[in-house]
């Protein structure tokens, strides 16, 4: 079996993450993509109802965050905006041995974090088609406040720096194909030689017969 691998998915709130993600989710094989753990609340949805707890994210309070991070358990975590937010290492080994490829949708701190204990993780950024388009996103999704929108679209253009960290880069203007650049990312990164190592020793060994 190949190896499985870990992506990393980051840019600035509202650029279309966590759209991408479903998206990819429900068209590309043996993907899973984590549910991180977080001590903010759960935000309107845009359809009308609210985050649910163990879908959209694990909603923990501080204390139980910080019970988790002296355990252990977060594969990597950071402090994003006003609040924590973590990984939780058991659902990424989980998911791996049940033979699925790992999404995280994180901040650039946890990415450096998780590039530094895996170096094969591969790192996408995702960049906005310009200011005005990311402004426009964020306030019509809706979900923050005026004041939380407004510290999120400043947190942006220090975190745009951050993309020169990452593997691969690409503008989400047209969404289909910013799905579908991700995709190719993941298909090729299945195909890099350390990924088919076990796949090159099973088809040689067929061949030693005739050695
Ligand atoms: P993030 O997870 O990065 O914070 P979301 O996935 O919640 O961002 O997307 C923010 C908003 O932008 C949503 O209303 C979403 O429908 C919209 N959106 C995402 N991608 C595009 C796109 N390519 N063009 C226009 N709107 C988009
Ligand atoms: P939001 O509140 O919009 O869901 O997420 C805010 C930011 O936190 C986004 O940049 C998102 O990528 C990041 N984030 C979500 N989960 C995690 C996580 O588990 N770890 C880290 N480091 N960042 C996360």
């Amino acid at each position: 079996m190949q190896k499985k691998l870990t992506f990393v998915i980051s840019g600035p709130s509202g650029v279309g993450k966590g759209t991408i993600c479903k998206r990819l989710a429900e068209e590309v094989d043996g993907i899973a993509l984590s549910v991180s753990c977080t001590t903010r609340h759960p935000r309107p949805l845009q359809d009308g109802g609210m985050e649910v707890n163990g879908v959209h994210y694990h909603f923990i309070t501080p204390e139980a965050f910080s019970r988790m991070i002296e355990e252990g358990d977060f594969y990597e975590y950071a402090h994003v905006h006003d609040d924590f937010y973590g990984t939780s290492r058991s659902f990424v080994g989980k998911q791996k041995e049940e033979g699925n490829d790992v999404i995280l949708e994180i901040d650039m701190q946890g990415a450096l974090q998780v590039k530094a204990a895996d170096p094969e993780a591969v790192l996408i950024y995702i960049l906005p088609p310009s200011y005005e388009e990311l402004e426009k996103r964020l306030i019509g999704r809706g979900s923050e406040t005026p004041e939380k929108a407004k510290k999120r679209l400043h947190d942006a253009a220090s975190q745009l720096g951050y993309a020169y960290a990452y593997d691969y880069v690409l503008v989400n203007d047209d969404l289909d194909q910013a799905v579908r650049a991700v995709e190719n990312i993941i298909n090729v990164s299945r195909l890099r030689t350390a990924e088919m190592k076990n796949v090159i020793d099973q088809i040689r060994q067929s061949f030693k017969e005739v050695l």
